[in-house]
């Protein structure tokens, strides 16, 4: 095991995908065998080290470089359940030496053109430029910050290439009208009501079309999901669409999983076209839970993070990626998913900062069943100064029988039923109405949802059961439909 990677299981360096020049090669076998022992290196050509408490975030199985997903837990990776979730232990690390500021950078996504390469090489060129006096006199001055400074002036500048430019800080949206409905209603200080409905696992959309039928009056937006458990139904975009012209506001999911760079900035521009503008961020539920044959499971293209990060930029400085000018801005009210139930709220506070900075306006939370035990994810987001630049929605699912509240229990990362609700289920299970109580349990946690400081609305997520949010919004939150 290297030495300062805690948990790692092997994994085999990136290999470059051209034939480089002999010098890189003998570099790159040079750092491999340096870096390999000590950090489990994998040569990804642009070292994070410095920013993730010196621990390779590249043992993540889907190598995600800023932050963790949502649902894997202190204990295990999800993903590959023999392993603990190396972001815990960045986490981990970072808070006990102090250093979990520098978690708060948008990281880059790989350049794959670099993979396999040395990135020893960049340094000492950036050194170079820096100068070899300026730097040994940052770090022996004695000076307040000198070394940081120093070490940043070195540093920065390579894991942070000029196509990306990622900071530590939060961009608020350079726009002031509405980007759709939904942030109207946000921005009115309506509490809204947000509703998913499964996409059609056919092409036929009537049953697509009922469900935003009804459920368009009692809500201020409807979400789509994007294949969930990496199992593929009817795009998020095509549902998104068919709500436009109903006259629904749609929120269009995106998983990172399932796209490129290329792919997640064409198909976001597309949306834009189509009239969609609410788009969530997600990294997406990783192809491990996918029925077989599976595809790849290890090395997303890019994480819920930097997906916002480039959309804010599309949005608000109007280029793509590669810098390319975009003449007509697109309109987007960018979300992000929030699990405040995932691991130590200090670290899921952070991760929420982190995404806030990248560019999320709202969050639709993780389901939510405890609503006292919210408080203390409310307050730590609280002191991180994020309260007032970010809209949250709570993410509520009506139980319809003991079964699923097991399931939910069990088997969903970052999903907590408590004892009580368990029990609760349980006895109405004995007594035949499974699906009153959970009703009764879902009005209750609403009422005391809506009297939270911070809380701008509710997320039902009701999974198939969608005929029953028109009661819980009628009965929670005494909202008529709207003509
Ligand atoms: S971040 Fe990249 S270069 Fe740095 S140790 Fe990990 S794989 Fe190697």
């Amino acid at each position: 095991m290297p030495g300062f990677t805690p948990g790692r299981r092997y994994q085999p360096p990136f290999m470059p995908f051209k034939r480089v020049p002999f010098k890189q090669r003998v570099l790159a076998k040079i750092e491999l065998a340096v870096k390999g022992p000590l950090f489990g290196c994998r040569m990804c050509g642009n070292c994070l080290l410095q920013e993730t408490a010196f621990i390779c975030p590249m043992e993540c199985p889907k190598g995600l470089r800023n932050g963790p997903c949502g649902g894997s837990t202190p204990e295990k990776c999800y993903v590959d359940e023999s392993r603990p979730c190396i972001w815990y232990k960045i986490y981990d690390r970072s808070f006990k030496l102090g250093r979990e500021a520098l978690l708060l950078e948008v990281l880059p996504p790989m350049d794959w053109n670099k993979a396999g390469m040395d990135a020893w090489s960049d340094v000492f060129i950036q050194a170079k430029n820096v100068g070899v006096k300026n730097i040994i006199s940052g770090l022996t001055s004695g000076e307040a910050g000198s070394v940081t400074k120093t070490l940043d002036s070195v540093f920065r500048p390579v894991r942070q290439p000029d196509w990306w430019q990622g900071d530590a800080l939060y961009h608020a949206p350079k726009y002031t009208e509405p980007a759709s409905e939904l942030e109207r209603r946000l921005k009115a200080g309506e509490f809204v009501v947000a509703a998913e409905i499964s996409p059609p696992m056919s092409a036929n959309t009537e049953k697509l079309k009922q469900n935003i039928e009804m459920l368009k009056p009692y809500t201020a937006a409807l979400n789509f999901t994007d294949s969930p458990s990496a199992t593929p139904r009817m795009s998020s975009w095509a549902c998104s669409k068919i709500a436009v012209d109903l006259g629904a506001d749609p929120i269009m999911q995106i998983a990172a999983r399932d796209r490129t760079r290329i792919g997640l900035q064409g198909e976001v521009m597309g949306a834009e076209a189509l009239g969609i503008h609410n788009i969530l961020c997600l990294t997406g539920d990783s192809m491990a839970l996918a029925p077989s044959p599976r595809g790849r499971m290890d090395i997303v293209d890019l994480d819920g993070i930097q997906m916002l990060w480039i959309l804010r930029r599309m949005r608000d400085e109007g280029k793509y990626l590669d810098g390319r000018e975009i003449k007509t801005l697109p309109k987007y009210f960018l979300g992000a998913a929030a699990s405040p139930f995932a691991s130590n709220m200090k670290f899921q506070a952070l991760r929420e900062q982190k995404k806030v900075n990248a560019g999320a306006q709202f969050f639709q939370t993780n389901v939510v069943f405890d609503a006292d035990a919210l408080d203390e994810w409310l307050n730590e987001i609280a002191k991180r100064d994020i309260l007032d630049k970010v809209y949250i929605m709570i993410g509520i699912s009506p139980l319809k029988s003991y079964r699923a509240a097991m399931y939910m229990n069990d088997k969903i990362p970052g999903v907590f039923v408590p004892e009580t609700v368990l029990k609760r289920m349980e006895n109405a299970k004995a007594k035949g109405n499974e699906q009153e109580e959970g009703v009764q349990i879902t009005l209750e946690l609403i009422e005391k949802i809506k009297t939270k400081q911070g809380v701008s609305g509710i997320h039902i997520m009701a999974v198939g059961w969608e005929d029953i949010v028109p009661r819980i919004v009628r009965e929670g939150l005494g909202v008529n439909p709207v003509k």
